[in-house]
């Protein structure tokens, strides 16, 4: 099997403004991004073995690899961010 890595460019992070924090959707709290692969489809060949995988990276919260969000401290209000 070989995994087809696409060239697609990550999405640049916000420049968060010192009022705003990172938070992972998974409930740990605050967090850091970081960069996780997922798999975007698969070929597969009639006799179904899986050819080929192509995978995309993306972020994902660095503690445990959930979605991300933006919490800001002034307002008390959340913003998805997802890519
Ligand atoms: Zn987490």
């Amino acid at each position: 099997m070989t995994d087809i890595v696409r060239a697609y460019a990550l999405k640049p992070l916000p420049a968060l403004p010192p009022t705003q924090r990172w938070r992972c959707d998974g409930g740990c709290g605050e967090t850091l991004p970081g960069v996780d692969q997922i798999e975007r489809g698969s070929e597969t060949s009639p006799e179904g073995d899986v050819i080929s995988s192509t995978k995309m990276a993306v972020w994902r919260s660095a503690c445990c690899g959930q979605r991300l969000f933006i919490f800001d401290h002034a307002t008390g209000s959340s913003t998805d961010w997802s890519d």
